[in-house]
């Protein structure tokens, strides 16, 4: 579970949706926080070209509940 290199959309999701340092980039661009109903790691400044150090953590730590 550790070398998740392809996550799908859903995946990316999941994670945004719980994970404590998402920041979109989109809402920060548009100083507005009502962009919230669909997140993803897509649109997360901490996203770097399709990894993040603690995605696979949150991954996993969903998968676990
Ligand atoms: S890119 Fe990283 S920091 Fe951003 S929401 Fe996804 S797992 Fe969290």
């Amino acid at each position: 579970m550790a070398d998740i290199k392809n996550p799908s959309n859903e995946q990316k999701r999941y994670v945004a949706a719980v994970c404590p340092e998402f920041e979109s980039y989109v809402a920060l661009a548009m100083r507005d926080s009502s962009v919230e109903n669909e997140v993803s790691c897509d649109e997360c400044i901490h996203w770097d070209d399709g990894r993040c150090d603690i995605f696979d953590d949150i991954l996993t730590s969903i998968d676990q509940t």
